[in-house]
């Protein structure tokens, strides 16, 4: 989760504009929460207005208390759990905790290790722990062999009565590849408890809708990784989820090279071959974490990684600017660009 940046508020705000078709027919409470170092808004339909209030302020609270209890570099529970496992030593996790380590471990395993929240310490390695943002220059190479070569995995980790144990004290866990998905999650939930069925809530342009927005669906844009504005769009109702991952969100350039967020655990680098990849699930969790593997998977085996991990919905876009889309995301997205970009539809 990194800091918030100009671009970052300008690309909500365009998000907003396409959202906005169909606005007359509902009432609207939106609020804009500035949580987990992103704008976080959220729109609410129907309902009372005091209901919608209440649960915004709910909504707030708990982000907030995720953010604190899941940082992957601020002193916090999370870089405790981190501590023990590099001393050896075995810590309590919570219920939560357990979870998203029982899930990451999940996810990881169906991504083939291409989506891996136990890399920590090669993102820490490239300058991606800190709140000032990444300067560079890149890690020396034998630094980044050296901690490939003790292959922190997942399944390294134990939990046994509420304490986790590591094999491997090369292991950090950091969840900044699946945590936005895991809050939205979380904050639908919450709107659900307090009975409103037509919502969305948008992270910097990783969303989930719940219900419809008016008469209409919710039209949402698809940045384009290269260029100012929205390069696609889709519209989405009922429950669903887009996320994307991008090279754009946080990097470094050193010497004419961009050195990106998104680290490919074979190699130690970030990812090469894609500049961003878009992922429709129903659960915000799984396209959070799926939009990572398949970015890391690249333009070539992208589909295989989609497949393996239930996902149907996916769109990739190279680094030359080619877009690669699944069948029945091909089937619901609209290009908002003239020419559209060369698009090769690829069945998972
Ligand atoms: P996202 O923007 O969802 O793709 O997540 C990127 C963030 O996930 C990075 O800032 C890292 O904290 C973390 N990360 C980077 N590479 C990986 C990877 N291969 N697997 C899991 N998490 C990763
Ligand atoms: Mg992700």
């Amino acid at each position: 989760m990194s800091g918030l940046t100009a671009r970052r508020s300008w690309w909500l705000a365009v998000v907003l504009l396409l959202s906005a078709c169909g606005q007359k027919e509902a009432q609207l409470h939106d609020t804009q929460l500035l949580v987990m170092g992103t704008l976080v808004n959220v729109s609410i339909l129907d309902g009372d207005e005091d209901v919608a209030a209440v649960a915004t302020t709910e909504v707030e609270q708990r982000l907030r208390q995720m953010h604190r209890d899941l940082h992957a570099w601020q002193p916090g529970p999370l870089t405790r759990v981190n501590e023990a496992i590099a001393s050896g030593e075995s810590a309590p996790v919570d219920t939560e905790k357990t979870m998203l380590i029982e899930r990451g471990t999940e996810l990881s395993r169906q991504s083939g290790g291409l989506f891996n929240p136990a890399i920590g310490n090669l993102i820490a390695l490239w300058g991606f722990h800190s709140d000032d943002g990444p300067h560079g220059p890149p890690p020396d190479a034998a630094a980044i062999r050296s901690l490939l070569a003790q292959a922190p995995s997942m399944t390294d980790l134990h939990i046994d009565d509420g304490r986790l144990r590591s094999d491997n004290p090369a292991v950090q866990l950091d969840f900044g590849g699946f945590a936005k998905g895991y809050a939205i999650d979380e904050a639908i939930r919450i709107l659900r408890e307090h009975h409103i069925d037509n919502a969305i809530v948008n992270a910097g342009g990783d969303l989930r809708v719940i219900g419809r927005h008016g008469a209409r669906p919710w039209r949402i844009g698809i940045r384009d990784p290269r260029g100012p504005g929205v390069i696609a769009s889709v519209e989405v109702s009922g429950d669903e989820c887009v996320f994307t991952s991008g090279d754009y969100e946080r990097y470094f350039e050193y010497q004419g090279r961009r050195y990106h967020h998104i680290i490919d655990p074979r190699s130690g680098y970030p990812a090469v071959g894609s500049s961003s990849v878009t992922v429709l699930s129903h659960e915000a969790i799984v396209a959070d974490a799926a939009a990572t593997a398949l970015f890391v998977a690249g333009p070539d085996t992208w589909a295989q990684t989609a497949k393996a991990m239930g996902i149907d919905q996916a769109m990739l876009i190279d680094d030359k600017g080619n877009v690669y889309m699944t069948p029945a995301m091909a089937k619901r997205t609209h290009f908002e660009v003239d020419p559209p970009p060369p698009i090769k539809v690829v069945v998972p």
